[in-house]
């Protein structure tokens, strides 16, 4: 069935602000009511073209001439059509969608509606972002005391973010994609805050490997398979680079197709945990035959990035890794 959808709720319900913090958008400067910066759409080199209006919703980009509301900003930026970048808000943002028949909405005739063209985007990819976070401090405190040490930090672009955006005030985690662009940062929230991980509204977790184009690039036939970032950083850590992170405890029909394709064997560790277990029972019956496959033992109740880069060694040092 075709998705109705009702552009004037979704312009109602979504600020330009909102949207702008879901992309990300960094170096924005707030004068009053408005937000200025470098153009995200067209990622040219000034930093002032760019012009958001957050009392009128509106944006205009000097130098690319873009300009118009919530629902031009998504089109522009994912290269897609209104009415596609308004099904996109009202799902990123949990916008319920009219009920057909409603009365307040009657529904525009079929004919209306076979006149839209829909310029869909190639599904089944994030698109890369168009800039990175700059002023990431890897050496915060937080990294210390999770084990991760500068030279890792800085390899992986890792850091405490004080900037604008979503990801202000959190531990920036790059996550790459199979060819090493940013695709999206997850940020880790200090004393206790909720969400634990933030991430962008749209970024779809299970398209994506964290630490993929790294593993890869080692020429191994073996990846170790952990469940967090931190897990992927400290095996890493500890001299055993083809590592990748399913970023939580399932593996998608996506990602076994990006490990299958690559590597011949499969070296499972994750938590030490009844939900961890499980989830690698599930995992492993799911690879099995398809590769080679290991299940790392990780201690009770422990997670990989928990365990001394020592006992990581000797986990996984009686495994060949090839
Ligand atoms: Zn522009």
């Amino acid at each position: 069935m075709q998705d109705w959808v009702e552009f004037a709720a979704v312009k109602r319900a979504v600020s330009l602000e909102a949207v702008l913090r879901h992309y990300q958008v960094p170096g924005l400067r707030r004068q009053r009511s408005q937000l200025e910066g470098g153009c995200p759409i067209h990622r040219g080199k000034r930093d002032d073209s760019f012009r958001a209006s957050l009392s009128k919703n509106v944006f205009h980009c000097f130098a690319c001439q873009a300009r118009g509301n919530v629902l031009d900003f998504v089109a522009a930026m994912e290269k897609c059509s209104l009415r596609e970048a308004a099904l996109r808000l009202q799902e990123w943002f949990g916008i319920p969608e009219p009920m057909a028949g409603r009365v307040a909405g009657p529904r525009p005739a079929p004919a209306s509606i076979g006149k839209v063209e829909l310029v869909r985007e190639k599904e089944g990819c994030n698109p890369p972002l168009p800039f990175a976070l700059t002023g990431v401090d890897p050496a915060h405190p937080y990294l210390w005391h999770r084990g991760i040490d500068r030279a890792t930090a800085i390899a992986f672009g890792l850091g405490f973010y004080t900037g604008p955006g979503l990801m202000s005030g959190r531990i920036v985690i790059p996550i790459r994609n199979e060819r090493g662009e940013i695709v999206a940062y997850a940020g880790r929230a200090l004393d206790g805050q909720l969400p634990k991980y933030k991430l962008p509204a749209g970024f779809r977790k299970a398209l994506e490997l964290f630490n993929l184009h790294r593993a890869a690039a080692t020429d191994r036939k073996t990846v170790i398979v952990v469940e967090g970032y931190f897990d992927c950083l400290r095996i890493h850590q500890a001299g055993l680079p083809w590592v990748a992170a399913l970023m939580g405890s399932s593996l998608s029909a996506e990602q076994e197709n990006a490990l299958l394709q690559r590597f011949h064997r499969v070296v499972l560790m994750l938590d030490g945990d009844a939900a961890g277990r499980a989830a690698s029972r599930a995992i492993a019956a799911r690879l099995s035959g398809r590769c080679s496959l290991a299940v790392v033992q990780v201690p009770d109740g422990a997670q990989p990035d928990q365990l001394s880069l020592t006992a990581i060694q000797e986990l996984l040092g009686e495994l060949e890794m090839r």
